[in-house]
């Protein structure tokens, strides 16, 4: 995935909502709806909802060279429900999905919420000193 600092306007990670009473649990990375929405690393689906907050979502598990599931990737407000099978392995860099306006986007800018979790159930920590962030 490529994100810049200029991506990440709309929502950084933290208690940023609210006036620091909500934590927003990803980030939110501005992008153009219809765009490829890629893996951070390689992985299998574990996860696939729709019709929640966070509108058609996929969520990839990564193992490390034990083979022990050590974090979870998550990709929310896409266009489509992915298609994949549980389980199905994904690699890096594949697509996922397309960006979309699926769950509680409102009339904010269009983005990708994404999270990087240390579990399936939750876990959420701040993902960007995990990616390798782009300065433009
Ligand atoms: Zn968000």
């Amino acid at each position: 995935m490529r994100i810049s600092e200029s991506n990440l306007d709309v929502g950084m990670f933290g208690p940023v909502r609210d006036g620091g009473r909500t934590m927003h649990r990803g980030v939110d990375i501005l992008a153009m709806r219809g765009g490829d929405v890629t893996s951070v690393d390689d992985g299998f689906v574990v996860d696939i909802q729709s019709g929640g907050a966070g509108g058609n979502l996929i969520k990839i598990g990564h193992r490390d060279v034990d083979g022990d599931l050590v974090s979870v990737s998550v990709y929310m407000h896409l266009a489509e429900k992915p298609g994949f099978a549980i389980g199905a392995p994904i690699a890096a860099g594949q697509v996922i999905g397309t960006v979309g306006r699926s769950g509680n986007i409102t009339d904010e800018a269009t983005h990708l919420h994404f999270e990087l979790r240390t579990s399936i159930y939750g876990g959420q920590i701040d993902p960007i000193p995990e990616l390798r962030v782009n300065h433009e």
